[in-house]
């Protein structure tokens, strides 16, 4: 039996598929809604889990928030998941063992078992959608921490903007970095409150100036705190995934940090292991845990 049940926990919506030992996804990718209520979550997860337990070696769950070292229970920031989920006993959910990780570090180990970081022993991935995801892996290990929280890409960028951030700091990448920052450039820019990030994208495939420049300085934005990041971590590769990846020239990126690095230069890549690579990403992290 080489198959595990994947599942992807987020604010919005639960995903899951079984999913082998290469990380082929072999049946139907089922979505539902994330219930509102701890007891939902944990009523919900148990059905999917009972419904393929006979034919799963292991349940692995990327979720959304910080998780603990042993893989086992939600430390933290997980605001846009109902109260108390950080109290779910996961390992109760199932007969056979079930594994958790964040989300962002699943799709980062993904990323390096059969995306766009396979065949390195350093790298960072970031997931730039609404917020920022990090998942940093060194010397073929993702880095944890203390706590296991390591790789949550809130540091400053110094801009003195006071530009506010979901942390409650101010002016930290991800506050420019994300789908939001480009937004709250866009509307520095354009001096319009109502922008909206899509209007931004819009704008600039119709050559609109302000939105070029938008993008422009958002991208410049992101590629300061990507070479931050190489100069501390020293990677062979950064791997941009996420909904904004795709507005992003990942050759501009590159020849801006090599550039300026301390370190031997480096590569940035779009990630390559699909939209799933969450679920993926923890069932092939189990696999790896497992043996
Ligand atoms: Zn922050």
């Amino acid at each position: 039996m080489n198959l595990a049940l994947g599942i992807d926990i987020g604010g919005t919506k639960i995903s899951y598929a079984l999913i082998n030992q290469n990380g082929e996804i072999t049946t139907e990718i089922e979505k539902l809604s994330t219930p509102k209520t701890k007891e939902e979550i944990e009523n919900l997860l148990k059905n999917i889990i009972s419904k393929y337990e006979a034919q799963i070696l292991f349940t692995a769950i990327a979720t959304a928030g910080a998780v603990n070292n042993e893989n086992t229970k939600v430390i933290g920031s997980t605001a846009n998941l109902a109260k108390g989920y950080k109290d779910i006993d996961f390992q109760k959910l199932s007969s056979k063992k079930v594994f958790i990780e964040n989300d962002a570090n699943c799709a980062a180990w993904a990323e390096y078992k059969i995306g766009a970081s396979k065949d390195t022993n350093n790298s960072i991935m970031l997931t730039l959608g609404t917020g920022v995801g990090g998942g940093i892996i060194i010397n073929n290990k993702l880095l944890k921490g203390k706590s296991g929280a390591a790789g949550e890409m809130h540091f400053a960028l110094s801009r003195h903007s006071k530009r506010a951030c979901t942390c409650g700091a101010y002016d930290c990448f991800e506050a420019y970095a994300s789908g939001n920052g480009l937004r709250q450039t866009g509307i520095e820019i354009f001096n319009d409150e109502d922008i909206t990030t899509y209007d931004i994208v819009e704008k600039a495939r119709n050559n609109n100036p302000k939105a070029i420049q938008t993008l422009e300085i958002w991208q410049n934005d992101i590629a300061l705190g990507v070479l931050g990041l190489l100069n501390i971590f020293d990677c062979d590769c950064v791997v941009l995934s996420g909904s904004m990846e795709k507005f992003v020239d990942t050759k501009k990126i590159e020849e801006f940090v090599n550039k300026k690095t301390v370190t031997t230069p480096t590569k940035i890549y779009h990630a390559k292991a699909s939209n799933n690579s969450g679920m993926i990403g923890a069932v092939l992290l189990g696999f790896d845990l497992i043996n």
